[in-house]
């Protein structure tokens, strides 16, 4: 790829790929590769790792604690850290409440909470959605209300992913009653300690248990803990969520798996015995993959060297979300039907001891990958996002 094909990205990326040799253990490696929800301890110890050698936050400015790395290096980070099968840290601090704190956040949020999410010592969930308030966002019921230096939170989320295992969580909720759904919404940083919090665990179709409600009795939490100014939450959400978008085409990961395609092709066979990688019809399923792979990379490196020239993506996130989602669909279907009968069985996605290597984890992303194309705004959302800003529709 002529973008990344200079001497200087080429040391970086042996660079990296020197690091991951170092430092990634087998425990790790083989808990990414079996299963979507990993453990929190996991997910901490790489992310301890990657933040003494200062790598904890790509995507973060220097200033902040990041590497001051360009978008060149951010993608080629992610795309060996992807073919190396390393843990993705805590998505929820690293990608949304860590940037909107970096825009938004006072400077005592900034030096409060920016170090142990790089450190990996904080966790963070999302408190947006509620059991009538999901693609109609703006309709929210949960009310904060000033009373005596603080805000005093009432109603329910649902849907929170990690919220089990966070320690922090950043909530919308309705300050303005009185003003337009929009105008009345803050945003703001509550610790899941605070008394009056109860989660409920929601469990998925993969037998996993990654999502929680949360139920929200007469929380007091600290006037300091606004993010911004009161009634711009919903400004901060927007931004916050076309962040969640660009990193939900998740087009590294996806090339890692088609590679694995390609791999589980050439190793099972038919019930004639020959590989399935011979048969016409497998053969062009992973072509017409890997050629829709290609072209998402192409929109993900424009956008990449959009960013380098310091363009937002815009709506842009919007059609990678769709097509990144739809890819990772593709990519588990298309698995499962290499596996045949082999890859029904569910397995505890903590399992130990021995297991199917091939088979491992492919339902069980197949099952949860049925949200990819739901959260961060549904597909049917982007499209509307897509036909008004882009096609001015
Ligand atoms: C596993 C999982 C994890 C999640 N994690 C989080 C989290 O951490 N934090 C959080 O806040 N939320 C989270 N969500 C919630 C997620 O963002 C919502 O599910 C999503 O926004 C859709 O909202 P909804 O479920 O209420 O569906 P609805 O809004 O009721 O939509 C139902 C269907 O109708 C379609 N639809 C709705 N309105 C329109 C329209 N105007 N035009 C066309 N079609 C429309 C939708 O596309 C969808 O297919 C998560 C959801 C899941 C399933």
């Amino acid at each position: 790829m002529g973008l990344f094909d200079t001497p200087e990205l080429r040391r970086f990326r042996a660079e990296v790929r020197d690091f991951l040799a170092e430092h990634l253990d087998a425990e790790m490696v083989q808990a990414t590769r079996a299963g979507l929800h990993l453990e929190r301890a996991t997910v901490a110890r790489w992310q301890a790792t990657l933040d003494r050698r200062g790598w904890g936050a790509p995507h973060w400015p220097a200033a902040a604690g990041g590497p001051g790395w360009d978008e060149a290096r951010r993608y080629i980070f992610e795309e060996e850290t992807a073919f190396a099968d390393a843990p993705l840290g805590d998505v929820l601090g690293l990608f949304l409440a860590g940037p909107m704190l970096i825009a938004e956040g006072s400077p005592a949020q900034k030096a409060r909470y920016l170090p142990p999410i790089l450190s990996g010592d904080e966790f963070w969930c999302q408190g947006f959605s509620e059991p009538n308030a999901g693609s109609d966002l703006a309709s929210l019921k949960t009310t904060a209300r000033p009373q005596g230096g603080h805000w005093i939170v009432n109603g329910q989320k649902t849907w929170l992913s990690g919220g089990h295992m966070a320690d922090q969580m950043f909530l919308l909720a309705r300050t303005e009653p009185d003003a337009k759904p929009q105008a009345g919404l803050s945003m703001f940083v509550v610790d899941m300690q605070t008394p009056g919090l109860t989660v409920q665990p929601i469990l998925t179709i993969d037998e996993g248990h990654s999502v929680n409600a949360l139920f929200i009795d007469d929380v007091k939490i600290p006037a300091g803990q606004l993010v911004g100014e009161r009634g711009k939450g919903w400004g901060y959400a927007k931004d916050l969520l076309a962040r969640e978008r660009v990193n939900n085409a998740q087009a590294a990961r996806s090339k890692r798996d088609i590679v694995e395609l390609d791999r589980l092709a050439r190793t099972l066979h038919d019930a004639q015995g020959r590989p399935l990688i011979d048969d016409p019809v497998v053969h062009r399923r992973l072509a017409s993959l890997a050629a829709d792979f290609v072209a998402l990379e192409s929109a993900v490196l424009g956008v990449v060297a959009e960013q380098m020239a310091g363009h937002e993506p815009g709506p842009a996130a919007s059609t990678l979300k769709i097509r990144g989602s739809e890819l990772q669909q593709r990519v588990t279907e298309t698995a499962l039907t290499l596996l045949g009968p082999a890859g029904m069985a569910l397995q505890p996605v903590y399992a130990s001891g021995p297991v199917d290597e091939a088979a491992t984890g492919w339902i069980e992303r197949h099952l949860f990958r049925r949200v990819v194309t739901i959260y961060a705004g549904s597909n049917e959302i982007q499209k509307t996002i897509i036909a008004k800003s882009l096609l001015g529709m």
